[in-house]
């Protein structure tokens, strides 16, 4: 199984309109940040996490021509903007998208055209919402030859799904992981997590707090995602090399920034 980070940054993509911060003027690629997002492929399967306003560019950047569902996250700007989109694929049959009860509510308000009867001409996407909340880790989500579990997780007050297939967990967007979902992510080698900047903020996590969640799951392989225009790349490999000093239970795993691009397979 593949997943490949096709955005790692967070709501207003870095760089940043009008911004001339030594990281929105960085000439380094990986501190180009597209909106959060990522690619699950396994054999012919291929799903998608989250169809954020860059979503066209990275289906094209990353050679997406197959896609069997969609899994959303949370319905904020930045996650499910660039929806329509996936209309090329669903020419034949309509796609599967999957997320939470209140997810799908924004969603079908936010897409209303999609689903009423509107004239023929300006195609559209033919999804099917499909809400994920009894999936659970003993009856998973099959989508082809993936399993995958909802991650049940809280934004600020909102109510927000990670997922869960294989060994990996991709977590974003959190402030706060339930007790009870840490059932739903163990033996995890990969985690994938939510990691905003350095300082706190209401509804991301901080580093720090992604690092305290993470020494939590039996993960060797920790990166952050939905990273801001505080730090380049370079800096956060060493800002969270020091951190790691501080975190007995991570000395001996790798904890970095993820990039666009970046691409992890596990057997
Ligand atoms: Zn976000
Ligand atoms: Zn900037
Ligand atoms: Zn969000």
């Amino acid at each position: 199984m593949k997943l490949t980070i096709t955005g790692s940054g967070t709501s207003h993509g870095i760089p940043v309109i009008g911004c001339k911060c030594k990281v929105c003027t960085s000439k380094s690629p990986k501190d180009k940040r597209f909106r959060t997002s990522a690619i699950i492929q396994e054999k012919d399967t291929y799903v998608v996490i989250d169809t954020g306003p860059d979503f066209r560019l990275q289906a094209l950047n990353y050679g997406l021509c197959k896609l069997d569902a969609v899994l959303l996250t949370h319905a904020h700007a930045d996650h499910v903007h660039g929806l329509d989109d996936i209309r090329v694929f669903t020419r034949e049959k309509s796609i599967p998208v999957f997320s939470n009860t209140n997810t799908l509510a924004e969603v079908h308000n936010r897409y209303n055209y999609v689903f009423r009867q509107t004239q023929n001409g300006g195609g559209k996407p033919h999804i099917e919402l499909v809400d994920c909340t009894n999936y659970n880790e003993n009856n998973p989500l099959k989508i082809g030859s993936i399993d995958f579990v909802p991650v049940p997780m809280k934004h600020g007050t909102m109510q927000t799904t990670g997922w869960r297939f294989g060994k990996f967990a991709y977590l974003t967007d959190l402030n706060f992981l339930p007790i009870s979902s840490f059932d739903r992510i163990k033996d995890i080698e990969v985690l994938i997590i939510d990691g905003l900047r350095t300082r706190p903020h209401e509804t991301h996590f901080s580093f720090e707090q992604a690092l305290e969640v993470a020494e939590k799951t039996t993960a060797n392989k920790i990166y952050l995602t939905h990273i801001c225009h505080d730090y380049t790349h370079d800096e956060i490999v060493k800002i969270l090399e020091e951190k790691k000093k501080t975190h007995s239970n991570l000395v001996e795993r790798l904890v970095a920034p993820s990039y666009d691009g970046l691409s992890i397979e596990l057997e």
